[in-house]
């Protein structure tokens, strides 16, 4: 008896429950082209669903930064940062996240999702509590478990709630959020959490994975974790806050003890990036100009950041649009529950310095078509 066929049987009655469900999910082999555009089954698109807000993934000062690291640096790190993969690359990025954030130090981690497993179990353990919005992103939810502390979430930017739920609550209190919320591109009250953590020495911990280098908003949070794998163009993850955190992460975190650092190109690319979006506002301004045109000849209330969601309600009509846009030439991801909550399926439409005021005429157009309100 070989024990591949129990493996194989345990995987087929899974899928088969997820696809009886309608919640099986499968891959679409892409290549991402420059200006907004991406390609599928050899047809070009333009796409209105990817993080790339400023464009920056195809920019020839990133793409130049990374070849020059990996003929210097190599491709990889070849080992943790804590042993020999601790490239001097890093120290330069994470005094760069430090200054842009304004905070007094940073450190640099393999991905956001990593960042947020390691830091929130750093932070707070059994005994303590987990406050966080409801709507926080799954790698917020997987550091609360795995820290041990009682999770308690809060209505989705409902502040009073968050101030009920602190007055319960056990041991030390970590609250977190996202700035800007990835799936309905709102922002979070940081200004209201911040005074109710402040009053119960709790700490304040933002996600600012969509908000990041398009989207500033002044940040009393003590704690901000991000990714340079969005509007930075490349992938990794930070964490900014006072020294002494960011210290202890170094022996705290097992996600960035126990995990190898990141490549040399990509710390260059990271790096290049920040120098762009320091020496280029007008990426992030353009990728705010055309969310807001958008909006406008939507009719849509006006957009907080460069995500609008589209909202259809039923699931099988949220497929059917998105697939008529991409027979069009589009490409905007119908978001579905269990990710958004029943009834509210919806395209989730992103924008970035990469589209053109007549891509963004177009798409609009299309949709109109597809709804039926032309
Ligand atoms: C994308 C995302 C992350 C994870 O960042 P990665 O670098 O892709 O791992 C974390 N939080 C939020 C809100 C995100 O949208």
């Amino acid at each position: 008896m070989n024990a591949t066929n129990s493996l194989k049987h345990y995987a087929r009655e899974k899928l088969a429950g997820l696809e009886a469900a309608g919640q099986q999910r499968s891959l679409i082999a892409t290549d991402r082209l420059a200006h907004g555009r991406a390609r599928r089954g050899g047809v070009d698109l333009i796409s209105f669903c990817d993080n790339d807000y400023l464009s920056l993934s195809h920019d020839p000062r990133l793409v130049e930064a990374a070849v020059k690291a990996a003929y210097a640096h190599g491709t990889g790190a070849g080992a943790s940062r804590l042993v020999t993969g601790n490239l001097s690359l890093n120290a330069a990025l994470e005094s760069r996240l430090a200054k842009m954030k304004g905070l007094e130090s940073a450190r640099v981690f393999g991905s956001g999702y990593l960042a947020n497993i390691g830091t929130i179990p750093t932070l707070v353990g059994r005994g303590d509590t987990v406050i966080m919005d409801e709507l926080s992103h799954a790698c917020m939810h997987a550091g609360a478990r795995l820290s041990g502390a009682a999770i308690k979430t809060f209505g989705h930017n409902d502040s009073e709630h968050a101030a009920q739920l602190m007055e319960e609550a056990q041991g030390q209190v970590l609250l977190l959020t996202e700035t800007v919320f990835s799936m309905d591109g709102d922002l979070a009250p940081l200004d209201e959490l911040a005074e109710i953590c402040n009053a119960h020495d709790a700490w304040l911990m933002t996600d600012d994975a969509h908000g990041f280098g398009v989207c500033t908003m002044d940040n009393p949070a003590p704690i901000q974790m991000g990714t340079l794998s969005k509007a930075a163009g490349g992938y990794g993850g930070y964490v900014c806050g006072p020294t002494e955190l960011t210290d202890l992460l170094i022996s705290r975190a097992r996600s960035f003890v126990y995990t190898t650092g990141l490549p040399a190109p990509v710390l260059a690319a990271a790096i290049a990036a920040l120098d762009v979006m320091k020496a280029e506002p007008e990426r992030a301004e353009c990728a705010l100009a055309n969310v807001t045109l958008f909006a406008g000849l939507m009719g849509l209330p006006a957009p907080r950041s460069v995500i609008v969601p589209f909202i259809i309600g039923a699931e099988s009509e949220a497929m059917r649009v998105s697939a008529d846009l991409q027979a069009a030439g589009f490409l905007v991801t119908a978001i579905r529950p269990p990710t958004v909550p029943a009834g509210t399926a919806r395209l989730r439409f992103t924008f970035s310095a990469g589209h053109k005021p007549e891509d963004v005429r177009a798409v609009s157009h299309a949709l109109k078509e597809c709804m039926a309100i032309v």
